[in-house]
């Protein structure tokens, strides 16, 4: 079997999990936070087929050297995750997980009496996106908010579907969903067949510029903090005047710095949420 991904495991105090976690999984898939042996928590934070190991392990090292921890003690070690057993694991641990007001993410075939909450069915693939992650939880609740009933929205980095759901079952009348991993783009467009009906989503693999001139009511991002810095004026440019940005993916740190480019491309934030250390920005696209 082929392996596509990476897990950095590193062993760090309890009392640093958190922060930790936090920082070493900027820009990754997502950590896996287990218990080693008393006192210590093992991170395995998971890398896509496009992340260089050797960087990232040499940022573990960096950051428990910050933490004045013994690296050579705690092992970082990068091994690759093969596909069946990230389907396998995933699987497992896909319990109910609510999302938004409204919504109940659950496996394919799991009963659906979840309190009077919407399902929305994933079948277990490789892309990023279950709902477990604060990031996708905080984007669900503010494309509730913000989606009206015939609006057009953009999601840029749709992993498996799900905010692109959340918005077609909101209203949206078309919701294009973009990603440059095409492995991402066929699970979001098996997930999508299974829970939109007709074809208000459409699914293509790519970026910003995969719009092609189509302008939106909505853009919903949750792609890592240099996404935005980046792309701040094309995002922009992807929106009607008035038109909502929802952000996230980076953490409550950089929102600052991302507030800055965004401002410096029209926006104006209108709010601000956040779930441990991890952001969320509503904004608006002014004048340019
Ligand atoms: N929207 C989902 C998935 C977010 S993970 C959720 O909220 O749960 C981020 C996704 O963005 C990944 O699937 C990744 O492949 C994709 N991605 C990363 N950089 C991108 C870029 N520059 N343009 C479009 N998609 C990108």
């Amino acid at each position: 079997m082929t392996a596509r991904w990476y897990v950095l495991c590193v062993r760090v105090p309890d009392a640093l999990d958190d922060e930790i976690a936090a920082v070493l999984g900027s820009g990754s898939l997502g950590v896996e936070v287990a218990a080693f042996r008393p006192g210590m928590t093992e991170l395995r934070v998971y890398l896509g087929p496009e992340q260089d190991a050797g960087v990232w392990r040499e940022r573990a090292v960096q950051v428990l050297s910050a933490h004045g921890l013994p690296v050579a003690a705690l092992a970082p070690a990068i091994d690759p995750v093969a596909d069946g057993r990230w389907v396998e694991r995933w699987q497992a641990s896909l319990s109910p997980i609510p999302l938004g007001r409204h919504f109940v993410v659950l496996a394919t075939g799991a009963a659906s009496d979840h309190g009077g909450r919407e399902p929305i069915r994933l079948i277990p693939g490789m892309a990023f996106g279950t709902g477990e992650h604060e990031t996708t939880r905080l984007c669900a609740t503010a494309v509730e908010q913000r989606v009206t009933s015939g609006s057009h929205w953009l999601d840029l980095g749709t992993g498996t579907g799900l905010l692109a759901i959340v918005a077609a079952r909101c209203g949206a009348s078309r919701v294009l969903a973009v990603d440059t991993d095409p492995e991402a783009v066929a699970v979001a467009s098996e997930v999508l067949a299974a829970n939109v009906a007709g074809d208000a989503v459409e699914v293509r693999v790519g970026s910003i510029d995969e719009r092609r001139g189509e302008t939106f009511d909505g853009v919903v991002a949750n792609i890592q903090s240099s996404f935005f810095i980046a792309n701040a004026g094309g995002i922009a440019a992807a929106l009607v005047y008035g038109g909502v940005l929802i952000a996230s993916g980076f953490l409550v740190d950089d929102v600052d710095e991302i507030a800055a480019a965004l401002s410096a491309a029209s926006f104006r934030v209108e709010a601000r949420a956040s779930e441990g250390p991890w952001a969320c920005l509503q904004l608006l696209r002014g004048e340019r």
